[in-house]
């Protein structure tokens, strides 16, 4: 959301001096280079729709028109759901419909056919009816949804970003946000509540201690936010949550040919698949032939306020694999049975508690970009180019009415 915001902001402001300031080494190496890097077009929000398609709109224009290869694949999103969860979905799908979001129905007999291995029902299966399965009745697809890889398209917007004079410095921790009185009188103890405040710029660790003063501050720290925000006294809301993603090799010609299903797609490879039980999804990475598998695991999952800076600290439970993700995996797609992980990794979420859609916000000449709620790759680009096109003067909290759908060019 950075870089992306990076690349719009000095697009659109080409005779700006534009310094991003990050305490890693390199560009995407917080949470955007753990992601699952999926993205979809279908949500109930509104909002989300237009965020996420214009982002994806934005992607297709950068690998086809541009020829720069991001890793896009258009696999499409398949649900499988039972009666129940399709009939809840039902009034989501048709408002999605009049949005113009391009969604297919699959009944139970186009499922069968086109994933013969798939389990629909469980009979008399004990441990399926220990974890209650549901059976699948039916799918709900959303073609204009796949994956990409954040590591290029992270590249992309950086080249890009520089090529147009924009600066980068990397291994560089912004400690403290300055603030002073827009008008400097001298006086100890500045600044008093009677004066106007404006943000001086930001204190940094980095090859030395630094004072860096700034016309305008942008902060998008992601899961950290908080960190800058509250000492400031200003609310942002994010709250970090641990995801994590396990690797499984398609070994066997059984797991490959389930990689390679035809009928979904041009590409002739499985679409990200959603389970019927507790959000467990994978999804094919065709160059490494493997499949990413992870689950939605909202309650029971602890937030975290103020998150470790080393990533590494948070670990994939080996554990949660096996005794909760897999056995609902296997019940499903029994060729994933005994199969070994052969990575695992972990990063953080940064949901925005109130309603889980990102933000951009104004506070005098700082502005707050963030709250991705774990789909930052799919909205990080509109909501980089939103901001910065509506230069944001008179925004304030809830950002996200209803803007239109900005297309790239
Ligand atoms: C396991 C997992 C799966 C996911 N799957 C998906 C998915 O399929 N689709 C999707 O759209 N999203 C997904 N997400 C969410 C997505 O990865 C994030 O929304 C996105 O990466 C957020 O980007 P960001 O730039 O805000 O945060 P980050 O990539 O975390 O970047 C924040 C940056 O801020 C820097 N920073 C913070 N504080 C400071 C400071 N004080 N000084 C200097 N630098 C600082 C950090 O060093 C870091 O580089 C997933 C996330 C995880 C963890």
């Amino acid at each position: 959301m950075g870089v992306a915001s990076a690349y719009h902001l000095k697009k659109n402001n080409p005779s700006k001096r534009i310094l991003v300031v990050d305490r890693y080494g390199a560009p995407g190496q917080g949470n955007t280079g753990r992601s699952n890097a999926s993205f979809r077009n279908t949500f109930s929000s509104s909002d989300n729709q237009i965020l996420s398609n214009s982002t994806i709109d934005f992607f297709i224009h950068v690998q086809e028109k541009r020829n720069v290869d991001i890793g896009l694949q258009k696999l499409g999103y398949l649900w499988l759901m039972d009666e129940g969860q399709l009939s809840r979905s039902e009034p989501y799908l048709q408002g999605m419909e009049r949005n113009g979001i391009e969604i297919a129905r699959y009944q139970k007999e186009d499922l069968r056919r086109l994933l013969p291995s798939m389990a629909t029902e469980f009979g008399s299966d004990e441990e399926a009816a220990l974890m209650e399965l549901p059976p699948v009745d039916g799918g709900v697809f959303g073609p204009k949804c796949g994956r990409l890889d954040p590591d290029k398209l992270v590249r992309f917007y950086a080249r890009e970003f520089t090529n147009m004079g924009g600066e980068f410095a990397f291994n560089t921790e912004a400690r403290s946000i300055m603030i002073g009185p827009s008008k400097r009188l001298g006086k100890e103890g500045e600044p008093f509540v009677w004066q106007d405040l404006k943000i001086e710029g930001v204190h940094v660790h980095g090859v030395s201690d630094e004072a860096l003063g700034a016309e305008t501050v942008v902060l998008a720290g992601g899961a950290w936010e908080n960190e800058l925000l509250e000492p400031i006294g200003v609310l942002c809301n994010v709250k970090a949550k641990k995801r994590q993603l396990f690797s499984i090799q398609a070994k066997g010609a059984k797991l490959e040919r389930l990689l390679h299903s035809s009928g979904f797609n041009e590409l002739d490879l499985l679409p990200f698949v959603i389970l019927p039980k507790s959000g467990v999804h994978f999804k094919p990475v065709s160059e490494e032939n493997v499949f990413w598998v992870a689950c939605e695991d909202e309650i029971n999952r602890p937030f975290i306020d103020l998150p470790e800076h080393d990533l590494e600290k948070y670990r994939a439970e080996r554990d949660y694999y096996e005794k909760s993700v897999y056995p609902i995996l296997a019940s499903y797609f029994p060729e994933f049975r005994d199969c070994q992980i052969k990575a695992m990794w972990a990063g953080l979420y940064a949901y925005n508690a109130p309603d889980c859609l990102p933000y951009a916000f104004r506070e005098n000449n700082l502005i707050v970009v963030g709250g991705d709620s774990g789909s930052g790759m799919m909205k990080g680009d509109s909501l980089g180019r939103i901001w910065t096109l509506f230069t944001a003067r008179k925004m304030r909290r809830c950002f996200m009415a209803r803007f239109p759908i900005v297309h790239p060019n």
